[in-house]
């Protein structure tokens, strides 16, 4: 029988220390400074938790911006039909939604907290509660003690460190895996907050806040070159930009602030230039008597109308009829491609998630297992790994600490 310690009692650290347990072959203690298992699990999906990503493993990969090959084996040993099943059979229901995203029936992330709970007391794992790792003693290549609250000791032969990433520290994860791990000789990749609100730099678009469109394109240009194109969903708020398509796009941006980011909106991308230019004169001929500002509610949503016209300069009292074939042309072309300037995100506060992380060189990739400290082993988002949204992050925390697990 081994002593096993897991540190974090997020979703990478309950999955693998009832794995460790082994059917309560070994002695596993699971640390967690909060006085609650899986907070950030807790606020996951908006309170609804999209566990995972209905969809097969080469896709995760896919999905995966960063370091994707190095969770290969993860994926490919417990992939998100492992991880739909794990709950099944702990007595969740699920169901899946547009783009693949699984969902509990229930809507409630409180039902995947306590699965996982029920799973860890299950199998005899030691929940210690308030209980912060403060250090870790090793020697050479071995660990000794894990230190909490810097006063009691907790000898291991094995320890898996899932403290999480940077993001969201209200709920627990704020970077001290990666310091214990910079300490026994890891290296840690830069760190950035990724899948994130974007700032803006034009003021008009404050006017307005809370517009949500669909159906969109955004497409990012660093110094004029273009990095991401995406379609989906986004909304307009009192700093900048959010919603899906946004968050996806900061990832293409996270460590490129310093330099000039521009991007455009194709508000109209069904249709091309001219498709757009014949509907916009339908338009025009149906409302011939009409002011230029009057004329544009059944193509675009009325919010954006005032930004459209403050950017084309056209005269909104202009008559439609007076509007020359140049003005149009220009007015289809801003409406494929509003502007705006991104200048920065809202930082670590309000980030799904961690991109960078333990270096992935220095982990083996077949047992998340250190290549530097023999009886040290990784989980989740600790780890230099990163997807987009729509379940895989939640999947990259159960394939991994599945795989730490059971390496024990
Ligand atoms: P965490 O969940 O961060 O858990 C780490 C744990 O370690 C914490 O409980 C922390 O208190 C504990 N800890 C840290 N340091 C110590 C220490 N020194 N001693 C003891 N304990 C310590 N992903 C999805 O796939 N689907 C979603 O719907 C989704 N929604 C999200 C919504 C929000 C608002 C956010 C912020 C993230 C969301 N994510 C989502 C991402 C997902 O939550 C993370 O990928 C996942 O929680 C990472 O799991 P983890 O176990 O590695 O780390």
């Amino acid at each position: 029988m081994k002593n096993i310690i897991v540190i974090g009692g997020g979703p990478a650290g309950m999955i693998a220390s009832g794995f460790a347990s082994k059917n309560k072959e070994n002695n596993v203690v699971l640390l967690e400074k909060n006085n609650k298992l899986g907070r950030k699990l807790f606020i996951t999906g908006k309170g609804r938790c999209n566990v995972t990503n209905a969809c097969g493993s080469e896709e995760l990969i896919q999905n995966t911006p960063g370091n994707p090959y190095f969770l290969y084996s993860a994926f490919y040993t417990f992939d998100s039909y492992a991880t739909m099943n794990f709950f099944n059979e702990l007595g969740v229901e699920l169901k899946v939604e547009r783009g693949n995203r699984v969902f509990p029936i229930s809507e409630k992330s409180s039902d995947i907290v306590k699965a996982l709970s029920i799973f860890i007391y299950k199998n005899n794992v030691d929940v210690k509660l308030n209980h912060k790792v403060t250090d870790i003693i090793f020697e050479g290549k071995n660990i000794k003690k894990v230190i909490v609250n810097n006063s009691k000791e907790f000898f291991a032969d094995e320890v898996i460190i899932a403290t999480g990433g940077l993001t969201y520290p209200v709920t627990g994860s704020d970077g001290d895996g990666y310091r214990f791990s910079k300490n026994m000789g890891h290296k840690v990749t830069k760190l950035y907050p990724a899948l994130v609100p974007l700032k803006i730099k034009e003021k008009y678009y404050k006017d307005i806040q809370g517009l949500s469109l669909k159906n969109i394109e955004l497409r990012i240009y660093i110094d004029k070159k273009n990095i991401y194109k995406g379609f989906g969903e986004m909304m307009f708020t009192h700093f900048g930009i959010t919603g899906p398509l946004v968050l996806k796009a900061s990832r293409s941006i996270v460590d490129k602030y310093n330099k000039n980011i521009s991007a455009f909106i194709d508000l109209k991308p069904a249709l091309n230039q001219k498709q757009l230019d014949d509907r916009v004169l339908k338009d025009f001929k149906k409302f011939i008597n009409r002011s230029f500002k009057n004329s544009l509610y059944e193509l675009l949503p009325q919010k954006i109308i005032p930004v459209i016209i403050n950017i084309s300069k056209i005269n909104p009292d202009k008559k439609v009829n007076c509007i020359t074939k140049e003005e149009r042309k220009n007015l289809c072309h801003i409406i494929k491609n509003l502007p705006l300037t991104i200048v920065g995100n809202n930082g670590y506060n309000e980030a799904v998630i961690t991109a960078g992380g333990i270096c992935v060189d220095e982990i083996d990739s077949s047992t998340m297992r250190s290549k530097i400290i023999n009886n040290l082993l990784f989980a989740g988002e600790v780890i230099d790994v990163d997807s987009y949204t729509g379940g895989f992050n939640l999947q990259i925390a159960f394939s991994t600490g599945y795989l730490a697990g059971n390496s024990v």
